[in-house]
């Protein structure tokens, strides 16, 4: 699916276009900064397909930037899981990814130059003692014992501090702003911490280390970002990244504008929350099909383009609202159905057997892999006297509006033969096991001769010749619209979100590659499991059936 051009305009890319027109900027200039604390979400896809979407279509760069100031939950398996993800989405970042680590000596000198201005110190306070003087929304903060304290000693503290004379929380660096600011980030905050931790970039070099405030402002000016793209929740921050950047010696100054973050209905969206679901073992990994994560989509079949295109549809503001999971899987049915290969598969198998259809023949039918698009080229299709059909499928009696198999009646398998149910057994419980049919030779790719309509088409696999396969089902994670809200966001887990089936697929499919996506011929669109791939095993994961399923669905006629 090519992304539908032109963009949209948006409030963001009317600044950008004001800025070009102004002689502002000459070109510009984003960065996509994740902390590498987990693997990345849809929300993050939305990020990255505005930061490096704006890049690619004013001609600018957009560097890629692990915000790695808390290395004690960080880890290098999500650094390089970001970048495969950033890829896989279409993107390329300018030049090396870029680490704010790498500017741990810049930050340093940066912070020496506050406290030599004046404008920080080194606070020896308790953390209560420092919550407690920190005020409230509707109170002052009161200042700190510690905030007069001469230039000369905080130098020397801020010396201590980092060769690591203190323990962790015995003092901390903060900048000397406002304690009686309506804002709390102007509060004094707290610009570098004691953590005696090791770093996966910088070893063992550091024990202090700069918070996310400070570092991120310095960071965006230091790589000459002119558009620092953030979530609302830094609307407040604002005031400190520039208070930060109009106190230090630095030339640029980017601007931060802030859009409002994805929701996602019946999901939540947040590394900390998809972590507590891994480790509590709710999920098989931070890539289980069911996770909002880029990983999981992509393992449950969503492409690319899907996901660029999602991104493009929900747009861009600064109105925090709550996106319907049909958008999203509106988008990948889109995708697929215009370019994903059809096949047969069926989930819940019967036998048929085709009584007048000789023993032991296998004749091979050719079928479209597109309806519309003979350019997809075709497929050879094994038929046989004994085929599986879908166990919905058959019935003994059933009025006009159910188009399939009825006992007495003819069917066309698709892309074969116009079947007739003549028999059926059953087991005790009066399941059916087996459908006796004939078949009418003369209907191979045309209608019968003597002009009978028959108006039911289903999908069928040959039982000699199909191959068996694991099909796992999924259904939304959670029960609940908002599972954030929840006081145990766990307890709104939906029990029954995968449900595994042992079907049987068209020989064609044995060889499908990892993540190829198929639409299953009025089942739904389906792709082979990169996991158990791996292993060996044939898995389809369902992505999306053919209709919105969140919608209410009219259950009468399902043929298509
Ligand atoms: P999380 O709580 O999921 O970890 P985060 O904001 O802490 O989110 P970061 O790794 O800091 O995650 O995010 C990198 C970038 O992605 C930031 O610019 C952030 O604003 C953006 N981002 C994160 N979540 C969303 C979201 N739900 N919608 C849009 N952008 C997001
Ligand atoms: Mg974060």
């Amino acid at each position: 699916m090519a992304d539908s051009a032109p963009r949209a305009s948006n409030f963001i890319r009317k600044i950008i276009d004001q800025d070009l027109a102004s002689g502002k900027h000459a070109s510009v200039h984003t960065r996509f900064p994740p902390e590498p604390n987990g693997y990345l979400h849809i929300g993050h896809a939305k990020s990255i397909v505005l930061n490096f979407g704006i890049a690619q279509d004013y001609q600018g760069k957009c560097n890629l930037r692990f915000d790695d100031t808390n290395p004690l939950k960080e880890s290098v398996e999500y650094i390089n899981s970001i970048k495969r993800d950033v890829q896989w989405l279409g993107f390329e970042w300018e030049g090396k990814p870029r680490f704010s680590s790498d500017y741990f000596d810049a930050l340093h000198g940066f912070a020496i130059e506050l406290i030599e201005k004046g404008l920080a110190y080194v606070d020896f306070s308790s953390q209560e003692d420092m919550r407690a003087m920190r005020g409230t929304l509707t109170e002052k903060g009161t200042n700190s014992p510690y905030r007069d304290t001469a230039v000369a000693d905080n130098l020397q503290h801020f010396a201590d501090m980092t060769a690591g004379k203190y323990q962790e929380g015995e003092c901390s660096l903060r900048a000397k702003i406002d304690m009686a600011s309506p804002f709390m980030c102007m509060r004094d905050p707290v610009i570098y911490r004691i953590r005696h931790v090791h770093h996966h970039q910088t070893g063992d070099t550091w024990c202090v280390y700069p918070m996310y405030d400070f570092t991120h402002c310095i960071s965006d000016a230091l790589e000459g970002i002119t558009h620092s793209l953030c979530t609302l929740e830094f609307q407040d921050n604002r005031r400190l990244y520039d208070w930060v950047l109009d106190n230090i010696s630095i030339e640029c100054h980017p601007q931060q504008i802030e859009f409002s973050r994805l929701n996602l209905e019946y999901t939540v969206m947040s590394k900390r929350k998809l972590n507590d679901l891994v480790v509590e073992g709710h999920v098989e990994g931070w890539n289980d099909p069911r996770m909002p994560t880029i990983a999981g989509l992509r393992r449950r079949g969503y492409t690319p383009a899907s996901m660029r295109e999602f991104a493009h549809r929900i747009g861009v503001t600064k109105m925090d609202n709550q996106v319907e999971m049909g958008i999203l899987e509106a988008c990948v049915r889109d995708d697929l159905n215009e370019n994903a290969p059809r096949a047969m598969a069926v989930l819940d198998p019967i036998k048929v057997v085709i009584e007048n259809y000789p023993q032991d023949k296998v004749e091979t039918l050719v079928a479209p892999n597109h309806p519309n698009k003979p350019e997809m080229g075709q497929r050879e299709v094994p038929f046989t006297r004994e085929v599986y059909i879908e166990r919905e499928d058959f019935r003994e009696s059933a009025n006009k509006k159910f188009k399939r198999l009825v006992l007495g009646k003819e069917v066309r398998l698709r892309n074969a033969y116009v079947i007739k149910a003549e028999r059926f057994d059953s087991d005790a419980e009066g399941n059916v096991t087996t459908v006796y049919c004939s078949y009418d030779p003369d209907t191979l790719g045309q209608d019968p001769a003597d002009g009978r309509k028959v108006k039911g088409v289903i999908h069928w696999v040959s039982a000699s010749e199909g191959v068996a396969a694991e099909i796992r089902l999924y259904d939304r994670l959670f029960q609940v619209p908002n599972p954030a809200a929840e006081a145990v966001f766990a307890d709104a887990l939906n029990p029954n979100s995968l449900q595994i089936v042992q079907g049987i697929v068209e020989p064609s499919l044995a060889s499908a590659a990892p993540e190829a996506g198929y639409q299953f011929e009025r089942t739904g669109y389906f792709c082979v499991d990169s996991e158990f791939a791996a292993e060996g095993k044939l898995v389809f994961n369902r992505t999306v059936g053919l209709r919105d399923s969140w919608a209410k669905m009219d259950q009468s006629d399902n043929d298509a």
